[in-house]
């Protein structure tokens, strides 16, 4: 699902160069949950990024479902992120002006998914995610465990193959923690979707990634097992 080939990464030029993400290889399998640590500034979010096709490899290659990210134009890219991933950010990034059914059929409307369509996939999704009777509640109206939710709806709407989960669980209590991470879990097993999850806690690493990628000033240091 993922080959990564001595993936570099640099931002700026000459003495303000910062190679943020240094000769990196790993290979992932569909399916895989993979924990992502390391400190802060150690290449995780740059990692994250690429993965997302959010940003290109300085050099090396990436290679997801069959795409070769760092040869795709812009126009490319955008199909990429559309068609292949989801996103789940600590911090829910909700619109706050939009409702809850509406924000989780944002995606499909960039894709140019027909009304009849999205309308199917939104409910699917929020039926997911329990959240079908606040369909037309604004973000401000939910707790942080059902903005996550949404969030999670959303990413999930267009059934990517590639789940990247950046602390998810970063702003919530414990139990909409574990809800949110079940969540996850159920996409995983249901769909066989591949979930990358960055974190700092190493008890949900060991609880929910049976492998994790340790990373440490841009370098993977290890792809054990967790
Ligand atoms: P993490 O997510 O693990 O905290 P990052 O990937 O954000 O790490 O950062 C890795 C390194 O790259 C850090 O030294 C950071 O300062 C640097 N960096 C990240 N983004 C940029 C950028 N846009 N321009 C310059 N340096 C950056």
């Amino acid at each position: 699902m993922i080959v990564a080939k001595q993936l570099t990464k640099k931002y700026g030029t000459g003495t303000a160069a910062v190679t943020a993400l240094d000769d990196v290889n790993f290979t992932v399998e569909a399916g895989e949950c993979i924990g992502l640590l390391g400190r802060s500034g150690s290449g995780k979010s740059t990692l994250m990024n690429l993965l997302g096709g959010l940003d290109q490899p300085s050099a090396g290659s990436l290679n997801i479902a069959g795409q070769e990210l760092g040869s795709l134009n812009r126009a490319s890219l955008a199909d990429y992120r559309l068609s292949t991933v989801g996103f789940v950010f600590q911090a829910f990034h909700l619109i706050h002006s939009k409702t809850v059914f509406e924000n989780v059929e944002l995606p499909l409307v960039l894709a140019g998914v027909p009304k009849a369509e999205r309308k199917a996939k939104v409910n699917a999704a929020l039926e997911a995610v329990r959240l079908t009777a606040r369909d037309h509640h604004n973000p401000s109206q939910l707790s942080g465990g059902e903005r996550q939710r949404t969030a999670v709806a959303r990413a999930i709407v267009n059934q990517p193959r590639l789940l990247l989960a950046d602390e998810p669980t970063g702003n919530l209590d414990s139990a909409s923690a574990k809800d949110v991470m079940e969540l996850l879990m159920e996409q995983v097993r249901a769909n066989g979707t591949t979930l990358l999850l960055v974190t700092h806690d190493e008890a949900l690493a060991k609880q929910y990634t049976p492998r994790v990628l340790r990373m440490a000033d841009g370098k993977l240091l290890s792809a054990g097992v967790c």
